[in-house]
C-alpha cells in the first residue's frame, strides 16, 4: 500500500531521531504527528502536530492513531502493549520493537537467525552472576535486559571480586552477562527493507565510542572492517527477514579476530547513520519514510568519497559558533535545552569530495 505525500505520519518518541525523520518527511510532502511525554521535545519544534501524553496512555494513543495514516517509532524504550491500538498502521511492527527491547530475547533471536554474539548468559540472582563469572571468565559486562542505552545500565566485571559490586550497580535488575570482546573495531550495518522484501544497504560506518556513547562514525570503513562486511550484512539481512522488518534497521557489530559479532539491534534509524544526511544520496531518515510509506528505494550511494560524523555531547555544543564558521561542516543542533554531560546535543558531518 502506498501512502501518498499529504498523508500524516505518526512518530512515537520526539527526540532528535524523530526531529530528523520529521524534516525528511516534510521534504517529501508529509505531515508528522509526534507522540511524546515531554513538554516540548526536539521533534515537536519541526512537526505539524504534537500530542503530549505518557507512552502507556491508551486513550491518547487511540486518538493519535485516528489522526495518522501510518506510524513509526524512534526509540525502543516504549511499552509494547499500549501500541497495539495502532494495529497494522505501525511500521516496523511490534515484533521488531519487542525483540530489540530485551537484551536476552535479542541475543537468542540473533543466534536463531545465524548471527554470532559474544558468549552470554541471562542473570537474575547474585548466584547466577557468580556462576556466569566462573563460566565466562573476566572481563565481562553486565547489562540490564531492559531500558539500557548509551552505556547506561551496564557494569564491567574485571575480576571475580568485582561481581557483587557490579550486580549492585545495576540495582539487581534482570541482566545479561556478556564476555568482554577485545574487538579490532566497531561498525554497523544499516539497511532499509520494504514490505515486499526489497532492501538496500548503506556503506558500513566504522564507529568509535567513549564511555559507552558513540563519538564518531566514519565511511568508508578501514580494511580491517571491510573484510567482515559481507558476513555482517548477511546476518543483518537474515535478522530483518526473520522479523519481517519494514523500515530502517541498524545492527551494531564488533569486528573481532574471529569475525563479526553482533552487539545489538536497533529497529530504527541510528546515530551511526547520521552521516547519510549529507554523505549519501538518500539519508537513512528519508529512506525510512520511503519504506514505511511504500515509496520506491532511493540510492544509498556515497555523495562524495566518504564522510565523518562527530557527535556533540554535553557542552561540546557550546562550540557552535566555531562549528558553523567552518565552511566544510554540516552542523545539526537538536534544540535540547540543557547541555547535560553525556547528553547528545547535536552532530557535525564533513563530507569528503
Ligand atoms: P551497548 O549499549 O551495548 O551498545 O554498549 C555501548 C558500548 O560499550 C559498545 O559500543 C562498546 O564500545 C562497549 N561494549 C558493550 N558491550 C561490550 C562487550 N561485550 N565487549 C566490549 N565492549 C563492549
Amino acid at each position: 500500500m502506498t501512502i501518498p505525500p499529504g498523508s500524516t505520519i505518526g512518530i512515537i518518541g520526539g527526540g532528535q531521531l524523530g526531529r530528523m525523520l520529521s524534516v525528511a518527511a516534510a521534504q517529501l510532502g508529509y505531515r508528522c504527528h509526534i507522540f511524546d511525554p515531554h513538554e516540548q521535545p526536539p521533534a515537536a519544534d519541526v512537526a505539524a502536530r504534537f500530542t503530549r501524553a505518557a507512552y502507556d496512555d491508551v486513550e491518547a494513543l487511540k486518538a493519535f492513531a485516528a489522526t495518522v495514516d501510518v506510524a513509526t517509532y524512534e526509540f525502543e524504550n516504549v511499552p509494547t502493549g499500549p501500541l497495539e491500538v495502532l494495529g497494522d498502521k505501525l511500521r516496523p511492527s511490534l515484533r521488531s520493537l519487542a525483540i530489540a527491547q530485551d537484551r536476552g530475547a535479542e541475543k537468542q533471536f540473533i543466534e536463531q537467525c545465524g548471527g554470532r554474539v559474544a558468549p552470554w548468559r541471562t542473570v537474575s540472582t547474585p548466584d547466577e552472576v557468580t556462576s556466569a563469572v566462573a563460566e565466562l571468565g573476566c572481563p565481562l559486562v553486565l547489562k540490564t535486559r531492559r531500558y539500557g542505552y548509551d552505556g547506561k545500565g551496564q557494569a564491567w566485571v574485571r575480576s571475580p571480586a568485582e561481581a557483587a559490586a557490579a550486580w549492585s550497580a545495576l540495582a539487581h535488575q534482570p541482566a545479561v552477562a556478556e564476555t568482554g570482546v577485545d574487538f579490532l573495531a566497531e561498525f554497523s550495518v544499516i539497511l532499509a527493507r520494504w514490505t515486499d522484501g526489497a532492501h538496500v544497504f548503506w556503506d558500513c560506518p566504522e564507529n568509535e565510542h567513549r564511555e559507552g556513547i558513540l563519538r564518531r562514525s566514519t565511511v568508508p570503513c578501514t580494511d580491517l572492517v571491510a573484510v567482515q562486511v559481507e558476513e555482517a550484512r548477511e546476518a543483518a539481512l537474515s535478522i530483518a527477514e526473520e522479523l519481517g522488518h519494514v523500515g530502517v534497521l541498524t545492527v551494531e557489530f564488533f569486528a573481532s579476530e574471529s569475525g563479526p559479532l553482533v552487539n545489538e539491534i536497533a529497529p530504527r534509524v541510528h546515530n551511526s547513520g547520521h552521516w547519510t544526511i549529507e554523505g549519501a544520496v538518500t539519508s537513512q531518515f528519508e529512506q525510512h519514510i520511503r519504506a514505511i510509506c511504500g515509496l520506491p528505494p532511493g540510492s544509498t550511494a556515497l555523495a562524495g568519497s566518504g564522510a565523518v560524523m562527530d557527535n556533540l555531547i554535553g557542552d561540546d555544543v557550546n562550540r557552535w559558533l566555531d562549528l558553523v564558521a567552518d565552511p566544510e561542516l554540516h552542523v545539526h543542533i537538536y534544540g535540547k535545552g540543557d547541555a547535560r554531560p553525556g547528553r547528545k546535543m547535536g552532530h557535525v558531518t564533513k563530507v569528503r569530495p
